[in-house]
């Protein structure tokens, strides 16, 4: 069982550390496919034409190039580097036929350093074909499927776009659990008028979902995304510094302390962040979430452990 006791929050480097039983870098692929949501509609607001992703691709690098461009960075940055987990990030990456993941994900076993995959997806692409392929990896890679949920609020998934709901979203964990992978799932914190109590709900939904781990973004303005209009024309207010710190606290205090935390934050790619500026700051606004927790004797699963079951069933569903 994994503690965390002693630490604020059960940090994914240690996790990884737990399972690789050493130093493990993330490589981001760009596999060029695309998103339902763009195809049939105009995407989720706060997403630009990069697909959260590092548009390697379309700069002429294949997924091989990319692995090996990631791979000689990182063995170049880092002296300790024990293994590699090969991130499909951009847009969603299980939109494609089964013919062509196989050939996107298959490249990845010419490279014996890479020991995991992550997929990152949504949750109407998930189906038992595309779990079945992915679970061809399971018996030699730790397979990681990263779903986008961003939140339980419908009315905020509605704002934004993000043109499925968290139904299909509860739908496709009950299926992912299925298989030995580990969920990890994606949220936005900063919407219109979201406040601490859907956090804490949200936190306790995710404890109650039984995923492994989360990554928190904050909903912040990118060039190119409809965001940045809708922030133009002073429709859209992004969070104060203060209020997101606030937010992440509570959302730790009420998270199970088992599920890994992935991310505390998300920053826009170099040269697109229109808003909020104090969002660049990633190190200062980690540094901030730990100095909270520290000052209160706080830490992740402090308010969570001591909840019955009855009243996390009350909250959740209130
Ligand atoms: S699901 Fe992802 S790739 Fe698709 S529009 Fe939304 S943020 Fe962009």
């Amino acid at each position: 069982m994994h503690t965390i006791r002693k630490k604020p929050y059960n940090d994914l480097n240690s996790y990884l550390r737990e399972i690789f039983g050493g130093k493990v870098y993330k490589i981001t692929i760009d596999s060029g496919l695309t998103c339902p949501n763009r195809v049939n509609g105009s995407g989720c607001i706060y997403c630009n034409e990069r697909g959260s992703g590092t548009g390697l691709l379309k700069k002429g690098y294949n997924i091989e190039a990319q692995i090996r461009l990631g791979i000689e960075g990182l063995r170049r940055k880092y002296k300790k580097i024990d293994a590699f987990i090969a991130y499909f990030q951009s847009y969603t990456n299980t939109y494609a036929p089964l013919s062509i993941l196989k050939i996107n994900w298959d490249i990845i076993r010419n490279f014996p350093e890479i020991q995991g995959i992550s997929i990152g997806t949504r949750p109407d692409c998930i189906d038992h074909d595309r779990l079945e392929l992915l679970n061809e990896f399971a018996p030699n890679y730790k397979v990681f499927l990263e779903l986008g949920l961003q939140s339980i609020n419908e009315e905020h998934l509605k704002w934004v776009g993000r043109g499925h709901t968290v139904k299909e979203f509860e739908n496709a964990v009950s299926m992912i659990k299925q298989y030995p992978f580990n969920i990890i799932v994606h949220l936005i914190f900063g919407f219109p008028n979201q406040d601490i109590r859907e956090i804490t709900k949200t936190a306790l939904y995710l404890s109650h979902l039984g995923i492994q781990g989360v990554k928190i973004h904050l909903l912040y303005v990118a060039k190119g995304s409809p965001l940045q209009k809708i922030y133009e024309m002073g429709h859209f207010k992004p969070v104060d510094k203060d209020i997101y710190i606030e937010m992440v606290y509570a959302f730790l205090e009420h998270l199970n302390p088992e599920v890994v935390i992935h991310r505390l934050t998300g920053d826009a790619h170099r040269g697109e962040l229109i808003a909020p500026l104090w969002s660049a700051d990633k190190s200062g606004i980690l540094s901030e979430i730990k100095t909270k927790l520290k000052d209160n004797e706080s830490f992740q699963g402090k308010r969570f452990m001591n909840l019955s079951s009855k009243t996390i069933n009350s909250c959740i569903h209130a």
